[in-house]
């Protein structure tokens, strides 16, 4: 079972983009999905096309309320490809979830019932280290984090990893990083380049060796209701994803492995 928190507490760096493509690529090649959206934005949702007025029962139910994960699961177009919706009600959840016991919790424990129903689980964080983001690291056995091909990609990274480290030490020691995957990749911009290479300078092998390059179909995709890869499953951003999940599969059964 691989549960998957794509996090990072910046905004706008391809988060979303990568739960939805990343999501689709790995149900394409017969792997069960669920994408969980634990962000207010409810951007996974929309992406995928889940209509607000068929969000009746939402991650927000089943974080703060007892409603069972099963009753919030919707079927998305994509065979094999499951999602939990958000709304915006979630952006309440940070400040309700303070009074709970096991506010860290949650969304574990609400995973613990059904999670053998998908081979892989990808949640979509938002841009916070908040209570949402820390209920995605504590449920998950692995953090996925996009960093965008711009000059202050590293900044704010130090910030992330001591959140794990204290995750790891405090409720989830097997929390590992299963890679760095570099978004919106630029060729023609040097600046990328330099990036690129300072990132994987600093953070060795953990970077993916595919990179997703900046791709006008990955940013029209979404208002379409459908992923990339089905919108236009030849552009450089979608070949990309697929490229990206190949490369992670054989991470996720070494993880499998060592744990
Ligand atoms: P937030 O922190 O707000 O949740 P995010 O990290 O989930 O943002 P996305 O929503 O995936 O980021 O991407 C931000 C914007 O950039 C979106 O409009 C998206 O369509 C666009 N985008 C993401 N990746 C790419 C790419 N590789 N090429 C072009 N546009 C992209
Ligand atoms: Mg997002």
């Amino acid at each position: 079972m691989n549960v998957i928190a794509i996090a990072n507490q910046k905004g706008g760096v391809g988060k979303t983009t990568t739960a939805i493509n990343l999501g689709t690529a790995l149900a394409a090649i017969g792997n069960r999905v669920l994408i969980i959206d634990i962000d207010p934005q409810g951007n996974a949702s929309t992406g995928l096309g889940i209509r607000r007025s068929d969000r009746i029962r939402t991650s927000y139910d089943v974080l703060v309320g007892d409603t069972a994960i099963e009753e919030a699961i919707l079927p998305t177009t994509i065979p094999r490809l499951d999602i939990m919706p958000a709304t915006v009600d979630l952006s309440g959840a940070e400040i309700e979830l303070v009074d709970y016991d096991q506010r860290t919790h949650r969304l574990t424990q609400a995973l613990a019932v059904t999670k053998a129903r998908w081979e892989v689980i990808l949640i979509d964080c938002p841009p916070s280290l908040g209570l949402l983001t820390i209920n995605a690291m504590v449920a998950a056995n692995s953090l996925l984090v996009p960093l965008q091909c711009e000059f202050f990609a590293l900044e704010g990274l130090s910030q992330l990893l001591s959140t794990v480290e204290r995750i790891r030490a405090r409720f989830n020691p097997g929390l590992a990083i299963i890679g760095v995957a570099l978004t919106m990749y630029d060729r023609r911009n040097r600046l990328t380049d330099q990036v690129s290479a300072d990132v994987r300078a600093v953070l060795g092998k953990v970077v993916f060796d595919t990179v997703i390059p900046r791709n006008v179909r990955l940013s029209e995709a979404p208002s379409h209701g459908i992923p990339a890869l089905i919108y236009d499953h030849r552009c450089s951003g979608s070949q990309a994803y697929m490229a990206l999940a190949s490369e992670l599969i054989p991470r996720l059964s070494e993880r499998a492995v060592a744990a």
